[in-house]
């Protein structure tokens, strides 16, 4: 019988190991999203970027819509502001790289930072992951000073845990408030 032979163990440590490594290519994050708009009609811009999600990114969650006030550069249309929770088999990299393709298909044209934007699509946390290069940085860095992303995240998990702050995002929305932010769908 095969399964008496001395290479057993062996088997069956390399079929253990095959199935560890293919759980964790399977594994899905748990991500959050923020969406933005202010150009054109705001409404359809948040529709068209929701359905432009490939199913490598399932929604389990939406937030209320939010008006904000411009943040950083105030001399421009207000904006709405929602964010989505989801599940996803991409890499960080990957869940970035999509998301700006689907800004540019829906027609977003670079303008200045903290400019106006058709869409804007950011990686607010991508499980517990840290992550600081050129191109991605998780959790996003602005995260915690921004009451328009504090306040939908808030509606959704108030007690999800800043991976690095160590705080809750209720505790970061305590400290900022919500000045500015108002319910708007
Ligand atoms: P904003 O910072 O206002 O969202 P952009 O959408 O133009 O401006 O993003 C500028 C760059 O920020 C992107 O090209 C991307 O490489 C980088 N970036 C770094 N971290 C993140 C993140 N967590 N989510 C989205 N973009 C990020
Ligand atoms: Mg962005």
């Amino acid at each position: 019988m095969w399964f008496c032979s001395p290479l057993y163990p062996f088997v069956i440590s390399f079929l253990l190991w095959l199935n560890c490594g293919m759980l964790i290519v399977m594994s899905l994050a748990l991500i959050y999203i923020s969406l933005g708009t202010n150009l054109g009609d705001r409404m359809v811009n948040l529709r068209l970027a929701q359905a432009a999600l490939p199913p490598e990114i399932q929604v389990m969650a939406l937030s209320s819509v939010y008006e904000t006030e411009p943040w950083g550069f105030p001399d421009q249309p207000p904006f709405l502001n929602l964010v989505l929770k989801a599940q996803t088999s991409l890499s960080a990299p990957a869940l970035l790289a999509t998301l700006k393709s689907i800004e540019r298909n829906l027609g977003r044209r670079p303008t200045f930072r903290y400019g106006p934007r058709l869409i804007d699509l950011d990686i607010l946390l991508y499980g517990s992951l840290v992550l600081d290069t050129p191109m991605l940085t998780i959790p996003h860095p602005k995260l915690a000073e921004r009451a328009f992303v504090l306040v939908p995240m808030a509606e959704l998990d108030p007690d999800l845990v800043h991976p690095i702050l160590r705080k809750t995002i209720l505790e970061l929305l305590t400290q900022v408030g919500d000045k500015g932010v108002t319910r708007f769908a």
